[in-house]
């Protein structure tokens, strides 16, 4: 098969590689109804992470289990599958508490820009649907592996609660999918970060009320300002930068939340203003795993459309356009058909 492989800064190949295989009873083989271009996958095509070998590319997927190993007991052949970007056991005690992306066995998946996936763990790391879903609902399931699932953790982890208000940092796919969980998890007042009129677009269909689109201290004086000196009660950081960082934290009441979903570059805290800020920090790598099940439903109740997100398809064969047009930002996400 052919698949996509990162050579060093924007140098994406789509070449043949070997065919995935059961290397492990535990393993499962996909065949894949769609993957993408993450975010993160810009931060080594930019060259901001080193790239020291040509390097297997995607994680965000979901398709039809075509084999599995002899150790795997929950999906079978036929069925149509969503997985996390972290692969877990879903039985240790992190799995257990809810954390399946610390999971004690957790492999980080990779490889998944390809027709198809050998995924490890899969009884722990990968959700069935009740049927095969019709077509048009696989954008919204792909966001799931990933965008959807990330942007559910930073409403979680920021303790959104009904009537709460919220001020999500960052308009890639993850936070405009942060403004949509932060919604459905009953937040009254939801204040996007956004600069770009396509984006404002979609964050305000997602229930976005504001939108701020001053940076920095100018940003943070802006939401003080809205939310009548106090600060937000959840403020969902889905960038990962030090200027979001502190942004974020700046823009917190004391007492309030801060999620941190964005892997960080660069990020340095000052114990002490963080001392006095009084806010709470959680987050990482989100545990998609633990909200499988329940985004799933809500995709194919048809309740949310988080895949709105992939304002641009390109068959695989043209990811490198994907990457270009993400890192020109000329796209939010691109969603790759094999
Ligand atoms: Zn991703
Ligand atoms: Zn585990």
């Amino acid at each position: 098969m052919r698949g996509t492989v990162l050579y060093g800064p924007g140098d994406v190949r789509f070449e043949e590689r070997q065919d995935p295989k059961i290397l492990a009873p535990t393993d499962a083989i996909l065949r894949l109804a769609a993957t993408c271009v993450c975010g993160s996958d810009l931060w080594s095509y930019r060259g901001i992470q080193a790239v020291t070998q040509p390097t297997p590319m995607g994680h965000e997927y979901c398709g039809i289990v075509e084999e599995v190993g002899g150790a795997v007991k929950t999906v079978k052949p036929g069925q149509f599958v969503v997985g996390s970007f972290a692969a877990s056991d879903n039985t240790c005690s992190h799995c257990r508490a809810g954390y399946q992306s610390s999971c004690a066995h957790r492999e980080w998946m990779t490889g998944a820009q390809a027709p198809r996936l050998r995924v490890p763990l899969a009884d722990g790391t990968l959700v069935a649907t009740p049927e095969v879903p019709s077509d048009d609902l696989v954008p919204s399931l792909l966001a799931v592996s990933d965008v959807f699932g990330t942007g559910w953790f930073a409403a979680d982890a920021a303790n959104v609660k009904t009537g709460a208000t919220v001020a999500v940092v960052g308009d890639g796919a993850v936070g405009l999918l942060a403004v949509l969980s932060a919604k459905q998890m009953g937040a009254e007042r939801i204040i996007a970060m956004s600069r770009h009129t396509s984006r404002q677009k979609l964050a305000r269909e997602y229930g976005a009320t504001d939108i701020v689109t001053e940076r920095g201290a100018a940003g943070m004086a802006r939401i003080k300002e809205l939310t009548k000196g106090v600060g937000a009660d959840s403020v969902l950081e889905c960038v990962g930068t030090q200027e979001s960082m502190q942004q974020a934290i700046g823009a917190a009441r004391p007492g309030g939340f801060v999620s941190y979903v964005g892997v960080p570059h660069g990020v340095q805290l000052d114990g002490a203003g963080l001392f006095f800020s009084h806010v709470h920090l959680h987050g990482g790598p989100a545990p998609v795993r633990s909200y499988l099940p329940k985004l799933i439903d809500l995709v194919l109740q048809r309740k949310v459309d988080p895949g709105k997100v992939f304002d641009l398809t390109l068959p695989l064969s043209q990811v490198a356009e994907g990457y270009r047009a993400m890192d020109e930002r000329r796209a939010i996400k691109a969603l790759l058909r094999p």
